[in-house]
This record gives structure tokens, sequence and C-alpha cells, in this order.
């Protein structure tokens, strides 16, 4: 059996660590380590002292959702009271407010509204297309997907295409938690099983809509079933190469109905750095500093991530579960330089773009 040394030099040389050892790495290598193969990952992949950022918002159009996730403090059944729904014109707004500070991603996601068929969404996205060529539009999880195929009663390759005419770029990997049954059927049983996620990403992938990946890690899942979420991942990008990024990000819990406790900045750190040994085959990994915050945003950096996610100008789900991170533009710039790196802004497929950094090292 190789020792744990010659495990993480190999994943750091980029090798692949088999399903065992990626457990066993996870479990028994040193954090710091750990990180160290990561980081060494990670340099290897993008040499330079690069780390991208994108100018995005997230449009939580409706709050309505017949999902019902026990992690989800943001949705509302149907009927409720404080249930919304967005118009058009108001959705048009957030993103003309999105757009005059510059951003090239927009994400409208929201809950599993059955009232809103493939119409509504291709009318939105036309519109959005229309009037903001700039922008593109990252929109729309698994779970809305599907769920406006069985409002429509088609399948979701149709929907998908038809979103695609109208204007849909590529898909954000949200709402698969852990791609585990066992998991999905503790946290959200109404939710399309790990199977039916993946098929939708390929379906995604093969239309040419490159895709991201999340895991949402912290709430019942056992490391191993952290490690089983990347095997299934990592297969499907053996296929077919589409996804650009994972983004890993621990479950808040303090006004879900779920509850359990936050993961720590340790935790969140291990993650990070086996997945970026883990997943060889995916070009990015995220930090995704909305939940555990700037500061460990940092240190993600030097953990495997060479990406700091987005401005994020509106996001209410994560908020509604009780985070409380927001960040500028500037405030992006100033940790990523105060962290050793140097800023560069990026649209969704990682083009980078010429603009200037709006912060100085000062
Ligand atoms: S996480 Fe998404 S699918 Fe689940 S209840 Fe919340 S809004 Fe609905």
């Amino acid at each position: 059996m190789p020792s744990l040394t010659e495990l993480l030099d190999r994943a750091a040389a980029g090798g692949r660590l088999s399903y065992d050892e990626g457990i066993r790495l996870y479990r028994e290598a040193p954090l710091h380590d750990l990180g160290a193969a990561a980081h060494a990952r990670r340099l290897a992949m993008h040499p330079g002292d690069t780390v991208t950022y994108v100018i995005d918002t997230t449009i939580n159009y409706t709050n309505v959702c017949n999902v019902h996730c026990t992690f989800c403090a943001f949705f509302r059944p149907e009927q409720h009271k404080e249930g919304y729904t967005m118009s058009h014109d108001r959705v048009l707004e957030r993103v003309k407010f999105a757009a005059d500070q510059g951003a090239t991603q927009i994400m409208i996601q929201g809950g599993v509204n059955p009232e809103l068929g493939v119409t509504w969404f291709e009318e939105l996205f036309a519109r959005v297309r229309r009037e903001y060529p700039e922008v593109d539009i990252h929109s729309l999880s698994v779970s809305e997907i599907v769920g406006i195929a069985k409002v429509e009663g088609c399948s979701t390759r149709e929907v998908l295409q038809r979103l695609q005419a109208a204007g849909l770029k590529s898909l954000p990997g949200a709402g698969a938690e852990i791609l585990v049954e066992r998991v999905r059927k503790r946290i959200s049983a109404r939710k399309v099983v790990p199977e039916a996620w993946i098929g939708v990403m390929r379906e995604a992938q093969q239309l040419g809509m490159p895709t991201t990946a999340t895991m949402m890690f912290g709430s019942i899942e056992t490391p191993e079933e952290r490690i089983e979420h990347m095997r299934v991942l990592r297969d499907l990008q053996d296929e077919t190469h589409g996804f650009t990024a994972f983004i890993p990000w621990y479950y808040v819990p303090f006004k879900t109905p779920l509850r359990g406790k936050e993961a720590t900045g340790l935790e969140y750190l291990r993650v990070l750095a086996i997945s970026r040994l883990f997943l060889d085959n995916f070009p990015h990994l995220q930090a995704s500093w909305l939940t555990p915050g700037l500061k460990m945003g940092q240190l993600a950096l030097l953990y495997g991530c060479d990406d700091m996610g987005g401005t994020i100008l509106e996001e209410q789900v994560v908020h509604d579960a009780g985070s409380t991170n927001e960040a500028t533009r500037r405030d992006l710039e100033k940790a990523i330089i105060g962290a050793g790196f140097r800023p560069v802004i990026r649209d969704t497929y990682w083009n980078l773009r010429a603009e200037p950094a709006l912060a100085t090292a000062g």
C-alpha cells in the first residue's frame, strides 16, 4: 500500500486517485500536507499569480417551490402568503442594475414553481438577450429544468433546447447537494435522484452548454459520501469534459428546518484540498466565499482554488439560511491581493478580460 506521502506526490503531479485512496487522504493526511499538494497541483494547472473572478449577480426570481428541501430557508410552499414571483420587468430591472456595474453573468435561479411553464422562461431569456447582449445567462438549476419539463409534459432535453434557443448559455451546478441516494432521501426527498441530476447535466453539456458542479456539504453526509459525490462528477467529466469548475460550499444551518452544525474552517479547507486532488479532470476549483467569508476565501487560494467566484450582487437563498457575508468587487480584489495573488476578471467561460483591477496592494 502506498504511503500518504506517495499518494500526495502522485496526486500533486496530476496522477489519479482511486475512491479508496481519496478517502484515505481525506481522512488521514495532515491538513497542511493536503493543502500543499493541492496548491502545487493548482499551480501546475494554472501557473503564475493570477486569481480570477466574475462580475455577476444572482436573481432569485421566485421563492415558491414544491420541493421543500429541509436545508432550505428560502422557499415558500404554493399559496403561502410570503410567496413571490418577480415580473419580467422586475427581473430586467435587476439585470440592468448588475449590467450597470459591469456584470457579464447573471444567474436567474429560484424555487421549483409549478405555475411557471417554459414560455415564461423563453420570453424572459429572450428579453435579457435582446436588451443586455453583453450579459451571459448562466441560469436555472437541474431541479428547475426538471420542474419545467413536468409542467410541460416534455423531456428535459426539449426544455434545454428551447431555453438555449431563447438565450440560455450555460447551467450552474446548483442543486446537486450530495449525489448519493441515502443523503437525498434524508435532506431533499422530493428532489431529483442523483442519476437524473447527472442526466440533465450530460444533456446540457452535449447541447454545448458548459456547466459548473457544486457540492453542498456539512449536512448529514459522511466523508465517504463526499468522495462518492466527487467520483460521480469525475466519471461524467471523463465522458463529456463539460464541467468548467467545481464549487464546494458548506451548508448554513441557522434558520433551516434541518438545523445541525456549521462546518468548521478546517473542514472547508480539507474539502477544497481533496477536491483539487481528486477531481483531476476539472479545470477550475472555486472558493465559495459566500458562506465562509472572504478571510476563509483567502486561505482557500492556498488550498487548491484558482478562482474566487463572483461578486454575487444580490443573492438571497444563502442569506435566508443565516449567512451574512457580502462583498463588493473592490472587497474581492483586496482579498485576492492580500493573499498574494493578482485579481483578473473573467467571463463565464474563463476568458480573461483586460479590465484593470479596482483595488491595489495598499
Ligand atoms: S433548495 Fe431549491 S429546490 Fe430545495 S426547497 Fe429550496 S428553492 Fe426549492
